[in-house]
């Protein structure tokens, strides 16, 4: 449940509102302070592969894509 983003299902209980907070009582995911959970890749929301370094917050396939548009030279 944490890798897949359990927001979805909000749009889905909307109208429910009971059933809303039942779902958020014993489905949200833990608030996290730390660890590889919290960074999430800013365009796909993966959590593997995350590059961080100059504050890019990516996942790896991301910056394949648009390392040139970001400004990086060497990576093709
Ligand atoms: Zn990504």
């Amino acid at each position: 449940m944490t890798a897949s983003d359990y927001r979805k299902m909000i749009k889905q209980l909307i109208n429910k509102p009971a059933k809303l907070q039942k779902f958020l009582k014993h489905n949200k995911p833990k608030d996290r302070k730390f660890g590889i959970s919290t960074r999430k890749c800013r365009i796909c929301g993966r959590l593997g592969g995350h590059i961080r370094k100059y504050g890019i917050n990516l996942c790896r396939q991301c910056f394949r894509e648009n390392a040139l548009k970001l400004g990086f030279k060497k990576y093709r």
